[in-house]
């Protein structure tokens, strides 16, 4: 009899048992792949190809806007500078709904400095001056979202004055994975100081005090109401900083951009301009 099984003489059965087992094996090799292509970013090749990340920068520029805040109040009169609660839970809401991934300022300097793609809808939250408002209104939100963000702290104040984050508070914030930068000690416009005063005071005195009294690693640098000049941004490296945020509104970057350069996006209490800004639409629209 016969061995239907027999491979010099295959019948319909082994023939359909074969087309099984293709179909299970190219299943199984394409999910994992399909996996992978949906978690990296959008890259500039061929569809069949799959890149595992770390994946390497194929272009020059990249797109991770910076948001930069300052006051977040419901009690302090409207300016510039001041988002409401609700509009600030409204941004975050935003970002969720709209697939942004909140990745901190390190992850940040790490792609840019390694050339490497974060996630494709990639954004960093910002706060500047070490408001009280940021710990008693901002905080709670970024907590309930999960959200991480950086502080930039001018340091001669805490503890000193009303209405600015204490010590306490600051180490509140590094215990929630929080990241703290420095802005300087007294936040004076850095360009016209004497030299003596930017380097022993604003940048050396800044981040030494913030290392020991939070216990940890200050890294980033924010410019005093935005002002620099290239000697400041030496200084800055010079004193051990590997990266600094600017006043330049621009949520795109460059591979090849200066880290002590590095631009951010101004927020207002506007969703409409909040969502063209984020996608570098009228970026210099007044507020
Ligand atoms: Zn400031």
């Amino acid at each position: 009899m016969q061995n239907k099984f027999d491979p010099s003489h295959p019948t319909i059965v082994t023939a359909f048992l074969t087309m099984i087992a293709i179909a299970i094996g190219t299943t199984f090799y394409l999910k994992p792949a399909a996996h992978s292509k949906a978690s990296i970013p959008t890259l500039t090749e061929p569809t069949d190809q799959i890149a595992l990340p770390p994946a390497t920068a194929t272009s020059d520029t990249f797109y991770a806007p910076i948001l930069m805040y300052h006051h977040i109040s419901d009690t302090l009169p409207a300016g510039p500078y001041v988002i409401r609660t609700k509009v600030f839970e409204n941004q975050m809401a935003w970002l969720k709904e709209n697939n942004y991934e909140v990745i901190t300022y390190s992850q940040f300097y790490e792609a840019l400095t390694t050339k490497t793609l974060l996630p494709e809808k990639s954004v960093v939250i910002s706060f500047d001056d070490n408001n009280k408002n940021q710990y008693q209104n901002a905080l709670p939100i970024l907590k309930k979202y999960d959200y991480k963000a950086i502080f930039f702290i001018p340091t001669a104040y805490v503890d000193k004055r009303e209405g600015v984050m204490t010590w306490e508070m600051l180490k509140t914030l590094v215990g929630d994975d929080m990241e703290i930068g420095a802005h300087s000690s007294t936040h004076p416009n850095l360009t016209v100081i004497p030299k003596a005063q930017l380097y022993d005071e604003e940048l050396i005195g800044s981040k030494k005090i913030l290392e020991e009294k939070l216990g940890i690693s200050v890294k980033f640098f924010a410019y005093p109401g935005g002002a620099k000049s290239q000697s400041v941004m030496k200084a800055v490296e010079n004193t051990g900083y590997l990266s600094a945020a600017t006043t330049i509104y621009d949520p795109n970057h460059s591979y090849t951009e200066n880290p002590y350069r590095v631009p951010r996006i101004y927020v207002g209490n506007s969703m409409e301009n909040f969502v063209d800004f984020i996608n570098g639409r009228n970026l210099h629209k007044s507020y």
